[in-house]
């Protein structure tokens, strides 16, 4: 397996895989105290590399973390690892800061005092759905957080609801868990963003309790763009099962057509569905930044 051998970047050193660990006394360890972002990389570069960065830099002072690398680091970070492992295609990046290690066990921030810790995972992957013709999902009892139990644009690794999200999912032999926002309209999935089409327009739910996705992003661009109408809206489970076309957006998984929800056959034979999937692929490479 390629990935058997890869070095690993943590606070200031590759280690190879098997050495590459961090404390129990770690942040992450102990209360999932940790921002993280997924990065694809192409020969052309990292898949909008800058507003990833942003996105970490603006959860981490959310949560009031010290010592946040700068981008400048993180890239060097980031460029160091590639190099080291000989990557520059088909590679997902896990990029993780933890709040670092603390001094003693406890919920406490004051209680780390080494300041935050940067790790750069690199592994070649491809991407996620690539060769299905499409999902399969369920709606799951799971709400996804609302800003006022903790903000969905706080990119944090205490994935526990979305992981609930993905059991219930996995049990039913599904791809992926659909979770609603606690007021029962559609939120996301329990990995990446959702997008339906209707009667020629373009509708995703508003990013109120969703994580503002960059592929998100890209897509609503790419839409405006090219005079296709997008709209944000609160949207229900009858709306998605009615839609001429749904589909799921993420840096991993790019864009990928959802064929059923909750038992219900969607159409995925619509031309403006089609047209946003080519234009995506067509546009990506245009979207990837250098490092240096
Ligand atoms: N929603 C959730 C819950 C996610 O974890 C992710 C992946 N980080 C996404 C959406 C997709 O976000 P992006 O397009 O920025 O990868």
């Amino acid at each position: 397996e390629r990935n058997r051998d890869i070095k690993v970047f943590i606070k200031d050193k590759l280690h190879h895989r098997d050495e590459a660990k961090v404390s129990v006394f770690d942040s992450s360890v102990q209360g999932g105290d940790a921002v993280w972002e997924g990065l694809r990389v192409y020969p052309e570069g990292v898949v909008c590399l800058d507003k990833h960065l942003t996105r970490l830099h603006e959860s981490a002072k959310t949560l009031a973390f010290v010592d946040i690398p700068s981008k400048k680091a993180i890239k060097e970070a980031i460029q160091k690892t590639l190099d080291a492992n000989g990557m520059n295609d088909e590679v997902h990046i896990r990029l993780t800061l933890t709040r670092g290690e603390k001094i003693t066990s406890g919920m406490d921030p004051r209680v780390n005092q080494n300041g935050s810790c940067l790790i750069v995972l690199a592994e070649w992957k491809p991407l996620v759905y690539d060769n299905s013709s499409g999902i399969k999902v369920i709606s799951t009892s799971q709400r996804r957080n609302a800003p006022q139990f903790l903000d969905s644009k706080i990119h944090h690794a205490n994935l526990l609801n979305n992981i609930l999200a993905k059991i219930q999912a996995n049990v039913a032999g599904k791809d992926a868990g659909l979770m609603l926002d606690e007021r029962g309209f559609v939120a996301e999935l329990n990995g990446s963003n959702i997008f339906m089409v209707k009667e020629g327009v373009i509708y995703t739910p508003y990013a109120h309790a969703c994580l503002p996705g960059i592929t998100r992003g890209t897509v609503i661009e790419l839409c405006k763009e090219n005079n296709i109408p997008i709209e944000e809206a609160d949207l229900t489970l009858s709306q998605l099962y009615n839609a001429d076309g749904v589909f799921a957006t993420g840096t991993m998984g790019e864009l990928t057509p959802i064929i059923e929800i909750d038992g219900r056959a969607i159409l995925d034979k619509n031309e403006l569905q089609q047209k946003i999937r080519s234009l995506f692929k067509n546009n990506i490479k245009g979207y990837c930044e250098k490092l240096t």
